[in-house]
């Protein structure tokens, strides 16, 4: 008896039946692994699909480590989350459009003019001064109250001009 129990030690452990590489080897799995523990709500059910749900990894054996109700309800708090994003997106974006009325006015008329033909793009005024002007060429008001009173400056410049660094 003991003897036998050895031999039962030191042998390896049996291969599952049926494996013959990794095509099978989810089913091959499934046969050792009869239940698994959700790693979430711990509760240890059987390894099939009604309880998780199924993935083409060798590591998973074929299924999630969460359950079917853990992951769903992961999925619906995701989605609540997001929606809450999208809620607070919002309110800054009212936020900035109430505390920059001036600017947003200003650009609106502008670009109304640049369609219009009235306003002409032009190269940026730094140009003559230096000769490192890149990026696209922007408006840039020196006061929103005179929306059509713009200095044309390229990126580089623009944001020279409202941060006041090198
Ligand atoms: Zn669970
Ligand atoms: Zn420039
Ligand atoms: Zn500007």
């Amino acid at each position: 008896m003991i003897q036998w129990l050895l031999w039962k030690l030191n042998s390896n452990p049996p291969t599952p039946r049926g494996y013959k590489g990794e095509s099978i080897y989810q089913k091959g799995y499934i046969e050792m692994e009869k239940n698994r523990k959700c790693t979430n709500c711990s509760r240890i059910l059987p390894l099939n699909k009604d309880n998780f749900h199924s993935v083409k990894t060798r590591v998973f054996n074929g299924f999630t480590y969460r359950c079917r109700s853990c992951e769903k309800l992961r999925d619906k708090l995701r989605t609540k989350n997001s929606k809450a994003r999208v809620v607070s997106n919002r309110k800054r974006t009212k936020r900035y459009q109430e505390n920059n009325q001036d600017k947003i006015i200003a650009r609106i008329t502008l670009r109304r003019a640049v369609s219009a033909g009235v306003i002409k793009k032009d190269e940026c005024s730094m140009a003559n001064i230096s000769d490192c002007c890149f990026g696209k060429i922007e408006a840039h008001h020196d006061d929103y109250n005179r929306p059509l009173d713009v200095r044309w400056l390229c990126k580089y410049h623009h944001t020279k001009q409202h941060y006041k660094t090198p």
